[in-house]
């Protein structure tokens, strides 16, 4: 599979793949390709040319996550991370603002828990 920051962009949108997908009849072709992404399959690439061929915007590794001010991996109050730790995206808490899903595996985002040790 691609790396993690290649997988947090599909974390997001995957959505967006899914509705061009089905406004083009392709939705089979796009559900296989984040089946396999989510069974941890190499499936990046082809997600990507798919992408391409329907209009999704440019996505790559960080083009459309990340919060601003925040470095990845360093853990923050109110910071959520993707489940499984499969893939780079985070997102802060914000008050009235449903927690997001990862939508390659389909589950909310968890609270991140401490990686490190404090310095
Ligand atoms: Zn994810």
């Amino acid at each position: 599979m691609g790396s993690a920051a290649e997988v947090a962009a599909w974390c997001e949108a995957v959505p967006l793949l899914l509705r061009l997908a089905a406004a083009q009849g392709r939705t089979t072709e796009a559900e296989e390709l984040v089946r396999d992404l989510r069974d941890g399959a190499d499936a990046i690439g082809r997600l990507a040319e798919l992408g391409r061929q329907l209009g999704v915007p440019s996505i790559g590794a960080r083009a459309v996550t990340g919060v601003p001010g925040v470095s990845p991996g360093v853990p923050v109050d109110g910071l959520y991370v993707c489940p499984g730790g499969r893939c780079t995206r985070d997102w802060v808490r914000a008050p009235g603002v449903p927690t997001p899903e990862c939508h390659v595996f389909g589950v909310p985002l968890e609270p991140a828990r401490p990686l490190r040790h404090p310095r």
